[in-house]
């Protein structure tokens, strides 16, 4: 028997074990160093809020308040009032129900014929038939300013002004989850660059109030899916 043969072969085991480590490491290395390059450079995922990712909610709409009051009587918040229209209360209604069809989510326009004026200002006293319908929220509203524009789409004399507040509980607890508040006035066009670029993004036009409270309530829409997409990612729902 050789004697020199078992070392040998040991040192060419030890050799080829050797190399199976290097290939090891030189494969590896550089995949992991990859991975944790991964990891530190990917930014954190955001929650992204558009109609493709999202629930289908139903909201429940309660008659909308209207207040000449400096105080919303709904959050006892204070607000600026301006001269309120006639058909404020519908052209509200045409630009939410615009505004919740453009994220996918339904809408049940609620009526409480019965109730008093007083008792309408409540959500208690919608709640009841949000649930009934369904709902996933209820939205109470409240118009403290609708103000038509003066003049014609190419010159206005006065531009349109809208304010209100859009409450919204959740219909199952009845907790209020969030209150939005948008008051505009389609500002006059002078050297101020913000002004002509809002301008230009109304397609160069002074806007009538519909359409700026359609624009409110895509806005308020839009924060509040923000709100509650934050919200869930916090507490991990
Ligand atoms: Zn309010």
């Amino acid at each position: 028997m050789n004697n020199e043969y078992l070392p040998q072969r040991r040192k060419e085991r030890k050799d080829e074990n050797l190399n199976q480590r290097a290939r090891f490491r030189a494969f590896f290395f550089p995949l992991f160093s990859l991975f944790l390059l991964g990891l530190w450079s990917c930014p954190k995922p955001q929650p992204v809020v558009s109609a493709s990712n999202l629930p289908q909610y139903k909201f429940a709409v309660a008659e909308v308040v209207v207040t000449k009051s400096a105080i919303c009587p709904v959050c006892l918040r204070p607000v600026f009032n301006c001269e309120v229209k006639d058909s404020a209360r519908e052209e509200f209604f045409e630009g939410l129900s615009m505004a919740l069809a453009k994220k996918g989510f339904g809408m049940v326009k609620l009526s409480l014929a019965e109730a008093s004026a007083e008792d309408k200002k409540k959500p208690e006293s919608w709640l009841p038939l949000a649930r009934k319908v369904k709902s996933d929220y209820l939205l109470l509203p409240a118009i403290y300013c609708w103000s038509e524009r003066k003049g014609s789409a190419v010159a206005s004399s006065s531009p349109a002004e809208v304010g209100f507040h859009e409450h919204i509980y959740e219909t199952a607890s009845g907790k209020e989850v969030w209150g939005g508040n948008f008051n505009e006035k389609q500002a006059p066009l002078s050297a101020n660059l913000l002004d002509l670029q809002e301008f230009l993004k109304r397609h160069g036009q002074w806007i009538k109030a519909d359409d700026l409270g359609q624009e409110g309530s895509e806005k308020l829409l839009e924060e509040f899916l923000k709100v509650m997409a934050e919200n869930a990612a916090n507490t991990g729902h």
